[in-house]
């Protein structure tokens, strides 16, 4: 184990510890897991380099507030069941936030080891750790059940099992009440489990968590699409106490161009839907086609984006051009999918934007036409506006094209609940506090309160609604 002796000046001399990973030739061949994760040599050096600041800024880049000196001093030690249990009391889901929280936006933009080096990138690797201590538990160590308090005889009804359904169902359950989670497709997860691939995320692992809640007595009912079976009035006339909205933001947006209804052009969604969670990956050993491509055109700079043109290059195409209206600067994914995109072939068309789309007499897209952009002020997200540069227009060779240009709010609940308030972009309105809704008895929290956002956001949404769930159960006060 390291010498707890180390001086702080020591510490900042060990350099970030790599993580191990399938090289870009081998891994655009299959859909296995690119990073093969620390082993207990590199994250115990890793842990090394955290100087243990008294002040902990790291924890508010952490939007559940995990204990992040603790549980990387405990691995610093060698001790990795404690180092777990830290990470537990407040985040249920480490092996998948481990895997794809930003942590160069969250904990490791404040961490005093990458602002010593001037480098967000040698900070502490936070999210690696976080992964490591995770898996270790799942291969090794004695994974507790979770203690559920006796029976309260309330009833909870949590509608979509994405990150902030099942945290709200763990916590809820924790206090003892009953939770019976709805579910509209056929497997648990909601984004976790249809759009972010195998090759990011092994769907074993999002099985594994939801595992533990079944443990806990959780009742998961799949095929179950509430708008369609049930309204929420009926789920609280059939005795639910409360109700909890979790129905993410799964609806595409579009660009409206031209030429967008071609064959041959799909939604980020239906794409990634197809590939993972239906795994045309494995066609036709697999009942799912999807199209067998050979230049690929995505539009869009976040993770979808670059979640879908990573899957592109595993089903053989053999160009994938990732078209961005902004410089690689303002790409809003995560860097790692970004630095892995690019080493595994994705070629990046940055400062370009698509203005059309054309097909051929049979109605298949075959070319993009897109026009080069430049950079002017700051909008109102904070990056710089991309301005279209007058006559720059060219065309590109397709036969497909994904439209990853982000979701909205999922409507069948708003739509059979007009009694629950939404705002101009259908996003239901919730307390930010306690993630009331305006109807009683219904909590609402995660991408269809946020618009799309991250897995923890949504989890920290779920974190707060549970406990005034619980609250409310106990009181009885709305
Ligand atoms: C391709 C992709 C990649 C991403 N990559 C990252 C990343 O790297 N890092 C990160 O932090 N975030 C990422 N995100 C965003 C993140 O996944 C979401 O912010 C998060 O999953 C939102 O959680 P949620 O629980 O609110 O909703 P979701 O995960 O969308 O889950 C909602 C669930 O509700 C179900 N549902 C919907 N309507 C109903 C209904 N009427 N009845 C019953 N069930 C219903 C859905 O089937 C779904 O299972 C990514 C998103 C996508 C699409």
């Amino acid at each position: 184990m390291t010498d707890k002796n180390l001086s702080p000046k020591e510490r900042l001399k060990i350099p970030p510890q790599e993580m191990p990973e399938q090289e870009p030739a081998d891994r655009i061949n299959n859909v296995d897991e690119v990073p093969f994760g620390y082993t207990k040599e590199l994250a115990v050096k890793e842990a090394s380099r955290c100087l243990q600041c008294k002040n902990k800024p790291c924890i508010k880049g952490c939007p559940v507030e995990i204990d992040i000196p603790e549980f990387i001093n405990a691995i610093a030690e060698g001790n990795f069941n404690e180092s777990v249990r830290i990470i537990k009391e407040t985040n249920i889901l480490p092996a998948i936030c481990g895997r794809v929280c930003p942590q160069e936006e969250q904990c490791q933009r404040f961490c005093v080891v990458g602002k010593s080096h001037k480098s967000v990138e040698k900070a502490v690797q936070i999210g690696k750790l976080e992964r490591f201590a995770a898996d270790w538990e799942m291969e090794n160590g004695e994974s507790e059940k979770p203690e559920v308090k006796g029976s309260t005889g309330k009833r909870v009804a949590v509608i979509g099992s994405g990150p902030a359904g099942l945290t709200v169902a763990a916590d809820v359950r924790r206090e003892g009440h009953d939770v019976t989670v709805f579910e509209a497709l056929h497997k648990p997860g909601g984004v976790l489990i249809y759009g972010i691939p195998e090759f990011r995320l092994p769907k074993s692992i999002v099985m594994k968590e939801v595992d533990n809640l079944k443990k806990m007595g959780v009742e998961i009912l799949y095929n179950s699409v509430i708008g369609k079976i049930y309204s929420i009035d009926e789920l609280l006339d059939k005795g639910y106490d409360a109700v909890f909205v979790g129905t993410g933001a799964g609806l595409p947006n579009f660009l409206n161009l031209p030429g967008e209804n071609l064959n041959g052009v799909y939604s980020a969604n239906e794409y990634l839907t197809r590939a993972n969670l239906m795994k045309a990956y494995s066609f036709p050993e697999t009942d799912t086609p999807i199209a067998r491509s050979k230049n690929v055109a995505v539009f869009g700079g976040g993770n979808v984006a670059m979640d879908s043109a990573r899957t592109a290059l595993r089903l053989g195409a053999e160009n994938v051009y990732l078209v961005y209206r902004r410089s690689r600067k303002e790409m809003p994914a995560r860097v790692e999918e970004v630095e892995h995109a690019d080493a595994e072939g994705v070629q990046f068309l940055l400062l370009q934007n698509p203005v059309g789309l054309l097909g051929d007499e049979d109605g298949w897209v075959k070319q993009a036409e897109c026009i080069k952009m430049e950079l002017g002020e700051p909008d109102d997200s904070g990056r710089r506006r991309p301005i279209p540069i007058k006559g720059s227009e060219f065309r590109i060779d397709i036969d497909t094209c994904i439209i990853a240009i982000g979701n909205s709010s999922n409507p069948l609940i708003p739509d059979t609940s007009p009694d629950i308030e939404t705002n101009r972009w259908g996003n239901i309105i919730a307390d930010e506090e306690t993630m009331k809704t305006s109807k009683k008895s219904v909590f609402a929290g995660g991408d269809i309160v946020l618009g799309a956002a991250t897995v923890i956001l949504a989890m920290g949404q779920g974190r707060k609604a549970a406990e005034s769930i619980n609250k409310y159960l106990e009181s009885g006060q709305w």
